[in-house]
Order: structure tokens, then C-alpha cells, then sequence
């Protein structure tokens, strides 16, 4: 195997990448961009922190999700006294994503646009549509009661999973029973979270990580670029000292020689943060080994070379000496990593959304029938102006004839006014609005087809990570609401330079576009 490259001569390299990049000449690929929400210079960056799961840490969803929901079988099985049939059940690993939200009650799952409006439902695996959907839509218009959980991280996909392969299940084998969808609820979650804090997904994970986890290169050097640069690195994780070590270890050990160990890369290093806790309240740090034991706590000053564990907000500023809008933090989970960071800090955030990179792939390759829903959107407005002109003129004409068709105007105001004339324009009219409105619902037909077609190439079950419909779905409005940077992963920024002036598209609200 040829040996890792060194640092001069990467460096040498990124830096012919970046004139070429900032002359135009060479353009960072879509799925690779950093995209920006809210301005950011990162000259004013002194301190970037990441989470380690799903952030610094990308492990193959599928591969993950399988053995969440294996683990989570088994206990339904052990601790609940679930059948033992449940353990061959199929299960797809391409049925959830983030956003969606399960109705505990109902045995549902939904996807929301940005405005909270109920979009896609499905009970088990089949989809409610027609006036099922049209009754559920009127009745889950208000979310606050807990009898919705919300899938907000890459580890809850798996619950949304088990949930639906269990509704059908049941529905199936017990097809005349009243089920209890809420105690089915409790009993996958408090199995998966039991899978987790038992170490049984960790241990596998640890046992086999090539399986779960690359390693790569363009990690490490990313995060060198960033030191280079003056920039001190953080991590802030919920995992615990030992599973962090390890991880840390496979992705970050020996691939730069001048970082032997994972550690070298970060100043400060937090497991076992309990976010959004670590924002909201104020425990102690500990200063643990790496196997997690408590060395001690009370300390002026943070050891590069240590590895803390809990740790508050308030205490983390004080002590690093960075605070507020000079901290980047970067992160998957939105609620723990990002809207906690954004409300109770003024911390700067970026958003890791891996899911990205396939999307705007496939979005690339789809390009045609994009185009296509847009020129359809632009004819079914054409007509929709046309339909209504074509009513003003109408209305017009049928003021000016009386019930009898006599005009009700004077001569003198027309004096060549001719009825007949009128009464055959007014039938014209007619005609044109009819076969208007035929366009229109052909126009309509066809957007569906496409929309449903162009939508099934994403996820099968749900399109669009981001989108509901032609709106922003509840996942995208609080990227963009939330985080000020977003990516599909760490290794983007070393397309940038780690001095770069993020700047946000100017972006109208509709009064503003003329
Ligand atoms: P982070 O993303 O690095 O902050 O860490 C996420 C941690 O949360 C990982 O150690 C996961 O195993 C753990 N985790 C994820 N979901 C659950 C859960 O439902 N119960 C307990 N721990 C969880
Ligand atoms: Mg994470």
C-alpha cells in the first residue's frame, strides 16, 4: 500500500486546488459544496468543535440501521415477550428518513411541510391516501400532545422501521383485534434505547468497525488544514470515553505522521456530553481515562491531552476562553447538536446531513424531468391567467346582455352595437374556457405523474429529504432556519479555505419579487 501522502506535499497541492477553485476555473461537485444559510467568516472561527457520530464518524446507514433493528428485535422478544415470529421478518432499511413523525396513537407515520401540514401517511407500510388522508389531515392539524415523536436522528430510523413493519405485522396476524399502537410505541423505544446503553450496537460496531466506518484520508487532512490555519478543534460527543477512543482511533491514528494519535488532532476532547443537557444545564467535568474511569474534576484549564466527560455550556466557555459567535460547531443531530446550540448559545453551527450527497446525485441525474416540472408549472400558471381573463371578458359581455338578450346599454353609448355579435363572442368565450380548463387538468395530470415518478427515484416511500410537495419539508425548514452552514460531511471544508466568507443567497420573500 503506497504510504500516506505527506503534509507539504498535500498542502502544496490544496493550495493549487484553491487558486484554481477561487479563479473559477475549477467548481467544488454539488454534493461536495459547504452551502450557507446565514453569513459566516471563518477568519472569525477560533474554536470548531464536532460531534463524533453521524458527523466526524460517517457510518454506512444501511449497515447500522440493520443491526439497530436486529438488536432491538431480539430485546422485543427477551424483555417484552414479543413472538419469536417478529425475528424473520423482513425489514426494509430504505423506508425512513429524518423528519418524518410517528403517530403513537394511530399506528401512523407522516411527513410535515414547513407550514406543519400533514404531507405523506403511511400506516405500516401502506400508504392512506384518498379520503382516509383527507380525515386524518383535518384531524392531526395540532402536534403538541406526546403522542407524536418526531425522527429527528440518523439513530431513530430504525424505530420508524420496527414501528411500521410491526403495525403490519399485528395488523396481519391479528387481523379482528383492537391493537394498542401507543404500547407498541413504548415498547420499541424502550428496547432501542436499551440496545444502546447495554453496549450490544456498540460492542458489534466496536468488533467489526471496517464494516460500519471508512477510513480515510481527507478526514485527517481537513482537520489539519483547520490547525494549520490557527483554529483550535474540539469534540463534544455523547459517547462515552471508550467507544470514542475507539472510533476516533480507526478514523484518525497513524494516517498523518505528524498526528500519531487521534487526540493530537484536539484541544479539548468532551464524551459523554449529554446534549442538549450540556447546553441547557450546568454538570461538572470530569476528566475520565480511556477506559471511562473518573480521574478527577475541578480544573482551571483544559489538557490537550486529557479526555473530559460531561461538562456544561457555561463552564466549557469560561474555561476554553472561547465564547458565543467565535465557536463553530458542527453537528447531525438537529435538536441536540443544533437548535440547542443555537438557543441557549450564540455558538455558530453547521448541519451534517449525509443524506445529501445521494439526493443531489440523484437530483443531477434527474435534471430533465426537473426542467420539465418547471416548464409545466409556468404553462399551468399561462393558462390560469387566461382562464381568468377570459372570465372578466365574459362577465363584461354578459353585463352588457339582459336575461332576454336585449342590450341593456343605450345606442348611444355603442351605437353599432349588435347583440347577435355579443351573444357568439360570449359563446367563443365559452368555448376557450372549457377547453382552457381541459389543459389545465391535463397539465395537472401530468405534474402528478412526473412529481410521483421524479420523487420515487429518491426514497421510495417519502421523495425528498428536504421537500414536501413543491414546500420545504419540516426536515429543511429547520436546516434552514437553524443551521448557518450545511454539508454532507467534515471533509467538504478542505475545499474552502479555512479563511473562507460563507455568504448567504439573498433571498426574497414573495412581496419583494417583482
Ligand atoms: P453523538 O452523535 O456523537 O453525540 O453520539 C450519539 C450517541 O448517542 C451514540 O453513542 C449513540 O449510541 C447514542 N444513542 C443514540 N440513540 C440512542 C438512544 O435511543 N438511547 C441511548 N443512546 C443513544
Ligand atoms: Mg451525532
Amino acid at each position: 500500500m503506497a504510504d500516506p501522502p505527506t503534509i507539504s506535499r498535500t498542502r502544496q497541492a490544496e493550495n493549487l486546488l484553491e487558486v484554481l477553485r477561487h479563479s473559477g476555473v475549477l467548481n467544488v461537485e454539488r454534493p461536495r459544496q459547504v452551502y450557507c444559510n446565514r453569513d459566516i467568516n471563518l477568519a472569525d472561527i477560533g474554536i470548531i468543535g464536532f460531534d463524533m457520530d453521524y458527523t466526524l464518524a460517517l457510518y454506512d446507514q444501511d449497515a447500522v440501521d440493520s443491526l439497530s433493528v436486529d438488536k432491538t428485535l431480539a430485546r422485543l422478544v427477551e424483555e417484552r415477550g414479543y413472538p419469536d415470529e417478529i425475528l424473520k421478518l423482513e425489514i426494509p432499511t430504505n423506508f425512513a428518513i429524518r423528519g418524518l413523525v410517528i403517530d403513537t396513537h394511530r399506528g401512523n407515520i407522516f411527513k410535515l411541510d414547513s407550514h406543519r401540514h400533514v404531507g405523506k401517511v403511511y400506516h405500516g407500510f401502506r400508504e392512506v391516501t384518498g379520503d382516509d388522508l383527507y380525515e386524518y389531515r383535518v384531524n392531526s392539524m395540532r402536534m403538541t400532545t406526546p403522542r407524536y415523536a418526531l425522527v429527528d436522528t440518523l439513530f431513530a430510523l430504525p424505530e420508524a422501521t420496527l414501528y411500521a413493519a410491526l403495525v403490519d405485522y399485528f395488523e396481519t396476524a391479528q387481523p379482528d383485534k383492537d391493537h394498542d399502537w401507543q404500547r407498541l410505541y413504548r415498547d420499541i423505544r424502550y428496547c432501542i434505547d436499551l440496545a444502546h446503553r447495554d453496549d450490544s450496537i456498540k460492542n458489534e460496531i466496536i468488533a467489526h468497525t471496517d464494516q460500519y466506518l471508512e477510513r480515510s484520508v481527507e478526514l485527517a487532512l481537513t482537520l489539519h488544514k483547520f490547525r494549520s490555519a490557527g483554529k483550535k478543534l474540539f469534540v463534544l460527543t455523547n459517547s462515552f470515553a471508550p467507544f470514542t477512543d475507539h472510533i476516533l482511533s480507526f478514523l484518525l491514528d497513524d494516517i498523518l505522521p505528524e498526528y500519531p494519535r487521534w487526540q493530537n488532532y484536539f484541544d479539548i476532547v468532551v464524551t459523554g456530553a449529554c446534549k442538549p443537557e450540556f447546553f441547557t444545564e450546568r454538570n461538572p467535568f470530569l476528566r475520565v481515562d480511556s477506559t471511562g474511569t473518573v480521574l478527577d474534576k475541578e480544573y482551571s484549564q483544559f489538557d490537550s491531552s486529557a479526555i473530559y466527560q460531561g461538562g456544561n455550556l457555561i463552564d466549557f466557555e469560561r474555561i476554553s476562553g472561547f465564547r458565543g459567535n467565535r465557536v463553530l460547531f458542527v453537528g447531525d443531530h438537529i435538536y441536540g447538536d443544533i437548535v440547542r446550540s443555537k438557543k441557549s448559545s450564540a455558538w455558530r453551527t453547521v448541519m451534517l446531513v449525509q443524506e445529501m450527497e445521494q439526493e443531489l446525485k440523484q437530483a443531477a441525474a434527474l435534471r430533465e424531468e426537473n426542467s420539465r416540472l418547471e416548464e409545466l408549472e409556468l404553462e399551468i400558471q399561462r393558462v390560469n391567467e387566461e382562464i381568468a381573463f377570459d372570465q372578466g371578458l365574459k362577465y363584461k359581455v354578459d353585463a352588457l346582455l339582459n336575461e332576454s338578450g336585449e342590450p341593456r346599454v343605450d345606442e348611444e353609448a355603442l351605437p353599432d352595437f349588435d347583440p347577435d355579435q355579443l351573444r357568439s363572442a360570449r359563446d367563443e368565450l365559452q368555448k376557450n374556457r372549457d377547453h382552457l380548463r381541459r389543459r389545465r387538468r391535463d397539465l395537472l395530470d401530468e405534474i402528478l405523474n412526473l412529481e410521483k415518478r421524479f420523487e420515487s427515484q429518491f426514497n421510495p416511500y417519502w421523495g425528498l429529504l428536504f421537500k414536501q410537495g413543491n414546500k420545504n419539508s419540516i426536515f429543511g425548514e429547520q436546516v434552514e432556519v437553524y443551521a448557518c452552514l450545511y454539508t454532507s460531511r467534515v471533509e467538504n471544508f478542505a475545499h474552502y479555505s479555512p479563511l473562507h466568507y460563507f455568504r448567504a443567497p439573498r433571498q426574497p420573500m414573495p412581496h419583494e419579487r417583482y
